[in-house]
This record gives structure tokens, sequence and C-alpha cells, in this order.
């Protein structure tokens, strides 16, 4: 089988308990959840569609990830919603190679792959995540565009595991732009409830994953604009 890569670049992880470390992200396309504020609406948008996709082999990527990253570097199958596809035979192979591969996902699907660390980030408006990737995840990341999005995430977790980290992160346009009331609710949250951790997403200050050949450079983040977004 062959993967739909939307794009694939090597940088550092920005956000999660994984923050700052070296990383090789693989992008697939593909979405159905439609998130208003998706910021990486290239991967499913219609009006942000790409000229095309790489279709890659288990084996094309592995090899790309090689060539590309230094051992030690961690590899991220993002998306798009990656748990769509049978991760299977490239986390198999990319264990081959000594990398640990993590996953970010919404979970909607069964997880296919002996992925060594899975971020859930729920879509409350959309499709649940299913009980066993909720019980597989070793963090949650929730996104606040508004204060109710905080419960809304929270309602989706049945079944998660003590030692699984939940962050609340910012929707990107209101971190951009220090929407006090976001904000502060993660503040009151987190102060509430100390298994909750404040987020950010620090490579978007940085840019760092434009730094990379194979990056998609468009900056299309729908910012909670439903006129762009659904
Ligand atoms: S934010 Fe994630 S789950 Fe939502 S539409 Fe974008 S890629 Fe899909």
């Amino acid at each position: 089988m062959k993967y739909p890569v939307y794009e694939r670049f090597y940088t550092w992880q920005g956000e999660g308990v994984h923050l700052g470390r070296a990383a090789y992200f693989i992008r697939l396309y593909g979405c159905p959840q439609a998130c208003p504020w998706c910021d990486s609406a290239g991967t499913w948008h219609p009006e942000y569609r790409p000229a095309g996709v790489t279709l890659m082999s288990a084996q094309d990527l592995a090899d790309r990830v090689a060539q590309e990253s230094p051992a030690g570097a961690f590899v991220v199958i993002t998306g798009g919603e990656p748990i769509l596809f049978d991760l299977a035979p490239l986390v198999n192979l990319l264990h081959t190679l000594g990398r640990r591969v993590h996953i970010e996902t919404s979970g909607i699907a069964p997880l296919r792959g002996a992925l060594d660390w899975v971020t859930l980030s729920p879509k409350p408006f959309g499709t649940w995540p299913t009980p066993d990737v909720v019980a597989r995840a070793d963090e949650v990341k929730i996104i606040v565009q508004v204060p109710q999005d905080i419960q809304a995430g929270l309602d989706t977790l049945k079944g998660l595991r003590d030692d699984a980290v939940i962050w609340l992160h910012p929707e990107w346009s209101k971190a951009r732009d220090r929407d006090m009331a976001v904000l502060n609710a993660i503040t009151d949250a987190v102060k509430a409830n100390p298994r909750l951790r404040a987020g950010y997403q620090m490579h978007k200050l940085y840019r760092a994953d434009e730094l990379d050949l194979h990056s998609d450079k468009r900056l299309i983040p729908l910012g909670g604009n439903t006129e762009l977004g659904y």
C-alpha cells in the first residue's frame, strides 16, 4: 500500500510532553473532522487542495526518514487524520531503524501499528474518539476556541488512563491575539484541576517547520474563521 503524503519535514516537536525534541514529521492527506480552526487545512479543505499529493510506500518513507534526519530523532505521524490508514507496515520499518514513532490523532478509528506514543486530540463537535484510542492515549490535547471547549473535550475522555497527560491548548488565533477570555479560562481550569496543563504551540513562534525544504510554506490556518471553515 502507499500513503498519501501531504508534506514531510524534519524539525522539532512544538507541543506536548515531547516539546523541543528533534522530530521528523510525516503529514498524511485527508480528514473528515472539518474543524473550523484547522491549522492543517491543506490536508482536507476543498479551497486549499494542494496541486498534488505524493504517494509513498512505507519503504520510501522509512528511507527518507533515515536520509533526512539523524538517528535519535523520533517520527511523528500526523495529518489530516492518520488513524484512517494502516500504519503497521510503516511503524514496523521505522522500528527496524531504531526510531520511536508517535501519532497525533482525533482517535476516530482503530489504531493500526505499534505506536510508541499516542497524542489524542478529541473533537467533541465532530466524531468522538473510540474507547480503545482513549484508553491507549499517552497524552491528550484539547483545543480551546471558547471556554466551553474545555468541558466538552473532557467529556470525550471516559476511560482515559490516570497517567495520561491532559493539555489545554488555546486555538492558535486565540493564542496569537491573546484572547484573554480563552487564556484565562485555561488558567482557571488548570488551577482548579491540577491534572490539567496549560499548553502552547511553540513551533509557531519559531516557525521552525517552514525551514525544511519539504514542508508546505502556505500559511493556511483557518484561524477560527467560520466563513473559511465549516
Ligand atoms: S484540526 Fe485535525 S482533526 Fe481537525 S480538521 Fe484539521 S486535521 Fe482534521
